[in-house]
């Protein structure tokens, strides 16, 4: 949990969402931020993420996801 906290924060130093760049914390994994609920998050719990432009870095989390009724498994 610690580590995800870490990571979380070193996304939120080096990057900016908007960034036409992937955001990747230091052990190389890529992170998004959710449209639903904001939270910054590795995209192992998104389902969906990604896209053209802006779009790049946003997704939707597994969590949201569950809630909004598209997932059955949270
Ligand atoms: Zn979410």
């Amino acid at each position: 949990m610690t580590d995800l906290k870490e990571a979380r924060e070193y996304i939120r130093e080096n990057y900016n969402v908007d960034d036409e760049i992937h955001m990747r914390d230091r052990s190389g994994r890529r992170w998004c931020q959710c449209i639903h609920c904001g939270e910054l998050m590795p995209t192992d719990d998104m389902p969906i993420f990604g896209g053209p432009g802006r779009e790049m870095n946003r997704g939707q989390c597994r969590q949201c996801l569950y809630y909004l009724g598209y997932i059955n498994i949270p």
